[in-house]
């Protein structure tokens, strides 16, 4: 990849350039330079569009990898080459070993980032992280009021979410928002924005929802996401909230262009895609059961004990190499502002190959839209 388009590639992913240049080096050579580990499926909230948590704790626990088991893995994944571990769940802090685990993979060296709800910051942890700071901390933010996040993740726990991510900030942690918009939440995006920015947070807002296949959902099916029309316009409403007039109009200049540009060549000519993502190339998931993944939305797993690390992961790049995406995708006018990826098709429709028509119909609902306001701004 040239220069310009790692730059590119790591502003887009508000990343700093040399984690993408390590990507490119380690897919390369065939090197899991990041990885995530699930620790578990539990979780303390019941998020109606959630793609992990399984309503069934009992069993998830049963299912779990012990402190022990995880912390052999670490030892194991950082002779491999992980740099980069993200520690995930379901909610990693529910789980009573969380420090133990979280001190054992520290002290191997890796530059940790935990994904968390943020309900479960207590006095402990704090004390945790005043000593032993993760890289960053990924905090969801589900509303901006206890209603909202009573509605969507069962608990009206904004106020405490937003007293814990203060006390985090109060001893320097750093913190990334997500903010994820379905039709339980999307009304809530400009106060959930203002919030970011009242608490100098960075926030990614994502408008696109999986379907829960891994958590026991339909293909294509997410009872709680916006229709792909609504997705849409609240893309387009969140760019225009997170740039100046001016960036936004920049943006949205250079996507219309692109998309005009785009000279359609046919699908015969294109062939089919690959994955285009670090997926299986130079980035990796465990599961909670302890199995290898190609990604950690669309599953296909590898047991890591019967595997080993190194065999499972040697399984994971072959698989993520036989993926084949859609041949449509590779001659599609709106291939550069669509969010499509091999795990979207997947859980969209069943199969890797196969064209996903909500993400179809919301990109081309997002180019109308730019297209439109683009006309507005001359
Ligand atoms: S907080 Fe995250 S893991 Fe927990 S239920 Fe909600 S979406 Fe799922
Ligand atoms: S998912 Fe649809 S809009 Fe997106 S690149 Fe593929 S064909 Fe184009
Ligand atoms: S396939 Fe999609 S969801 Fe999975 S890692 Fe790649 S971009 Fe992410």
């Amino acid at each position: 990849m040239d220069t310009e388009k790692l730059i590119n590639r790591a502003v887009v992913n508000n990343e700093p350039v040399f984690v993408a240049y390590l990507h490119s080096k380690a897919a390369a050579a065939g090197v899991p330079v990041s990885a995530t580990f699930e620790l578990t499926a539990r979780c303390n909230f019941n998020c109606r569009m959630c793609y992990v948590h399984s309503q069934d704790s009992v069993l998830c626990k049963a299912q779990e990898k012990s402190a022990e088991w995880w912390i052999a893995l670490g030892k194991e994944a950082i002779e491999q080459g992980v740099v980069f571990l993200l520690l995930t769940g379901g909610e990693p802090l529910l789980r009573k070993d969380f420090k133990e685990i979280y001190t054992e993979l520290s002290k191997l060296g890796f530059i940790i980032s935990i994904n968390t709800n943020g309900y479960l910051i207590t006095d402990e942890i704090v004390t945790l992280f005043r000593k032993n700071p993760p890289a960053r901390l990924n905090i969801s933010l589900y509303g901006a009021n206890d209603k909202t996040y009573e509605n969507i993740t069962g608990l009206p726990a904004f106020s405490r979410v937003i007293e814990n991510v203060k006390k985090l900030i109060d001893i320097g942690t750093d913190i990334r928002f997500n903010g994820s918009f379905t039709n339980l939440n999307a009304c809530d995006a400009e106060k959930i924005y203002n919030i970011s920015r009242e608490l100098n947070v960075y926030i990614k807002g994502t408008q696109y929802m999986f379907p829960p296949v891994l958590a026991g959902g339909k293909y294509g099916d997410n009872p709680c996401r916006l229709s792909p029309e609504d997705a849409a316009q609240k893309r387009v409403e969140w760019l225009k909230l997170i740039y100046t007039p001016e960036e936004y109009k920049m943006r949205l200049k250079s996507m219309v262009e692109g998309v005009d540009a785009f000279e359609l060549s046919g699908d015969e000519e294109c062939g089919e895609g690959k994955v285009k993502c670090r997926a299986g190339k130079s980035s990796t998931w465990v599961n909670f059961r302890g199995e290898m993944c190609f990604c950690g939305i669309a599953g296909h797993s590898f047991s890591i004990d019967e595997y080993g690390f190194n065999g499972a992961w040697e399984k994971v790049k072959e698989f993520s190499a036989s993926i084949r995406t859609p041949a449509r995708c590779e001659g599609c006018r709106y291939k550069n502002i669509c969010c499509v990826c091999a795990a979207a098709c997947y859980t969209e429709t069943g199969d890797f190959s196969a064209v996903p028509a909500y993400i179809c119909r919301m990109t081309e609902c997002i180019s109308q839209l730019m297209k439109k306001e683009t006309e507005g701004l001359e």
